[in-house]
């Protein structure tokens, strides 16, 4: 078992498979340019299983797969039937944008992926374009579709910005809750790769715009999920991942993993280990001790508060840690 120097039991794989994306998010990658390919090393699914094999003997039940954009590795079906023929009962999930998976979510389902979170920011094209610098809308939209038709678990994540799509948190939550899919809107998490002019609403803000409408109840976190849930009178759900809270990071219970090999204990720090030369070699042993290092050294909370000082903004990519 994998417990961190204040208590809490690690059982959360987040992993990266990729830094590459389709989309140019104005809160993750906004000025690299389209024909922008990062220099990777890239551990192949191999090792990156070798990886998560040594996890999952220390009692790791969930993996989420992210990037950059996950779909974008080809084989990520092959990737995911690593892991399931490996152990079935493995909560495996992907964070994708959406955007290829009209084509890819049957191939994945197949492959043992129970549940999705899609990218959703706004149900505007215009808006949708100005956020991710493309036009992506309509294809987002129709891989929410096929993923809910064959029957993948879905969630929505949403990060309202202001002046920008914060005037459609309510019909993003309507759009959600029509498809009996649960939200969470994101805090925006000030990076210094984000756009600068960038602003984002705090949890509070946020359940006040669905108030203007709706009676919400608080519910609370569930389990050691990082969303705080709300209930509409009519008993739909909606999550606020509010990481600008202090007791935000109390249940946390993941690591992350990049596509090169660094283990990242928390999102918002630099701190990393590499474990890519014991995949390599395959030395089961040498990577157990370096995923135990990590562990012992995970700090108690991230950083990013609401009175956030320039020299405490994150150097962290989003797009190399996957969120
Ligand atoms: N490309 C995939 C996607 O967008 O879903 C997976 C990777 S992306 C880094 C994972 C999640 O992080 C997405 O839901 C995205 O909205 C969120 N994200 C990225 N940058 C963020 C930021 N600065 N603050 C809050 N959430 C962010
Ligand atoms: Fe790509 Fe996801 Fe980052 Fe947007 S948030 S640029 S989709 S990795």
């Amino acid at each position: 078992m994998l417990i961190d120097g204040f208590g809490r039991r690690i059982n959360y794989i987040r992993v990266s498979v990729t830094e590459r994306c389709n989309f140019r998010c104005q809160y993750c990658m906004p000025e690299k340019p389209f024909s922008w390919v990062p220099k990777e090393n890239l551990l192949s699914f191999e090792e990156l299983f070798l990886f998560l094999k040594v996890g999952i003997d220390e009692g790791v039940d969930k993996i989420r797969i992210t990037g950059g954009e996950p779909l974008l590795r080809a084989d990520l079906d092959r990737f995911i039937k690593m892991i399931n023929d490996y152990k079935s009962d493995i909560d495996i999930a992907i964070t994708t944008n959406g955007y290829l998976l009209k084509e890819t979510a049957k191939r994945l389902k197949d492959a043992g992926l129970k549940r999705l979170n899609i990218s959703l920011d706004s149900l505007k094209p215009e808006v949708a374009k100005q956020i991710a610098q493309k036009d992506v809308l309509h294809n987002v939209l129709e891989g929410i579709e096929e993923s809910l038709e064959i029957g993948l678990k879905v969630k929505i994540n949403s990060v309202p910005l202001k002046g920008i799509n914060d005037d459609e948190i309510v019909d993003l939550l309507e759009y959600s809750k029509k498809r009996g899919v649960q939200i969470r809107f994101i805090e925006y998490m000030e990076n210094v790769h984000a756009n600068k002019n960038l602003k984002g609403l705090y949890g509070k803000e946020i359940v006040d715009e669905v108030r203007k409408k709706y009676i919400v109840k608080k519910v609370g976190r569930e389990g050691s999920s990082p969303a705080f849930l709300y209930e509409l009178e009519d008993g739909y759900r909606f999550g606020i991942i509010d990481p600008h809270k202090h007791d935000f990071c109390e249940s946390c219970n993941r690591i992350r993993l990049t596509a090169e090999g660094h283990i990242i204990p928390c999102l918002y720090f630099d701190e990393a280990m590499s474990i890519a030369d014991a995949v390599k070699k395959g030395d089961v042993e040498a990577a157990s001790e370096v995923l135990r290092e990590v562990i012992k050294n995970k700090p108690e909370k991230n950083r990013w508060d609401e009175n956030l000082n320039q020299e405490d903004i994150s150097a962290r990519a989003f797009y190399e840690t996957g969120g």
